[in-house]
């Protein structure tokens, strides 16, 4: 099967949108990050994806999938299927009715374990259409324990002398799961209202955390730390002195960040997979032909070396790279 990118995937040969961020008849959300949502009249999602989008969907005839419950059209059968990205993150694998043919689109996936969400499960395809956030070489992460135990270090260092830590991670997804293991290191921690919100809706999905999270409204007692999303304004925080701020992303590895205020601190922690696990899904999944998009073409080229037909879809919906553009299936 053809893919083509333009504000998301597209399908033409079975006439489905993918991610798309612009408003469509019929299309999947893989998950719940902004990104790769629209408001469209019928989404196909899974439960806890739409828990997560709230009052976002409310103009919406949500299509409800658990993951491996078939939807059936005449032309294909959709299953979804655990991402590991955050709770309800969902995989697509559209199997032709004509050809059989087996398309699995990754939306975003997270191959490391997480505390908080469905684990990634690989899927066997023949096309694949893979995210590749972190799609260049360099793009290597350490050991996540090593990184959490870094990260424990630093803020026990900076409680010790009296300073307020601020840990920056995505609302969604990667916040939950840091507010996991703080708690479980017996921190105490508060949240932002946007984090603390997200997170009562994994709890009413039956996540377990190992303790339990203030929201934080204007109060903060000595000895805590507070999860605080990046991008968000910090003028809340302006009335606390000695603050100092710990990031917890992938584009640590690279050394700079895709957005504006310094951090005392920067670990590299991501809710993707790291050059090498985007190789390694690949290798897993076993495809005929692979599509990369959301990233880096550097990843495509890889695939090509190790005898992948692999191309890269770049955001204007164009090829970035010649490369293997036959359809083998
Ligand atoms: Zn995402």
């Amino acid at each position: 099967m053809q893919a083509v990118f333009k504000s998301g995937v597209y399908l033409p040969e079975v006439d489905l949108w993918l991610d798309s961020t612009r408003k469509r008849e019929f299309s999947l959300i893989s998950h719940a990050h902004s990104d790769h949502t629209g408001r469209h009249a019928r989404p196909v999602l899974t439960p806890n994806t739409a828990n997560l989008l709230g009052d976002y969907l409310d103009r919406s005839a949500p299509v409800l999938l658990d993951y491996h419950q078939p939807y059936e059209t005449p032309s294909y059968t959709m299953t979804l299927h655990p991402a590991g990205h955050c709770l309800g993150s969902a995989q697509a694998l559209i199997v032709s009715k004509e050809t059989g043919e087996r398309l699995l689109y990754t939306g975003d996936i997270k191959s490391r374990p997480s505390p908080t969400n469905e684990p990634l499960e690989v899927v066997p395809c023949d096309t694949l259409v893979m995210e590749s956030t972190y799609g260049r070489p360099e793009y290597v992460f350490p050991e996540q324990e090593q990184v959490l135990d870094t990260a424990y270090k630093t803020l026990r260092m900076w409680l010790s002398r009296g300073e307020r830590p601020v840990v920056k991670g995505w609302r969604l997804g990667k916040s939950q799961e840091i507010l996991h293991h703080l708690l479980a290191q017996g921190f105490d921690v508060m949240a932002e209202e946007s984090i603390y919100l997200g997170t009562q809706v994994y709890l009413d999905a039956g996540v377990k955390f190992p303790g339990h999270v203030r929201m934080f409204e204007g109060e903060w007692p000595d000895g805590w730390v507070l999860l605080f999303p990046p991008g968000k304004k910090r003028e809340v925080l302006k009335g606390f002195s000695r603050k100092r701020t710990l990031e917890l992303t992938g584009w640590a590895v690279g050394g700079n960040t895709p957005w504006g205020w310094a951090a005392d601190a920067s670990l590299p922690y991501s809710d993707h997979p790291d050059f090498n696990e985007l190789v390694e899904y690949v290798k897993a999944v076993g495809p005929k032909q692979v599509y990369t998009v959301n990233g880096f073409p550097e990843l495509a080229a890889r695939l090509r070396e190790l005898g992948y037909p692999a191309v890269h879809l770049n955001a204007r919906g164009h090829k970035q790279d010649a490369g293997f553009q036959m359809k083998l299936v």
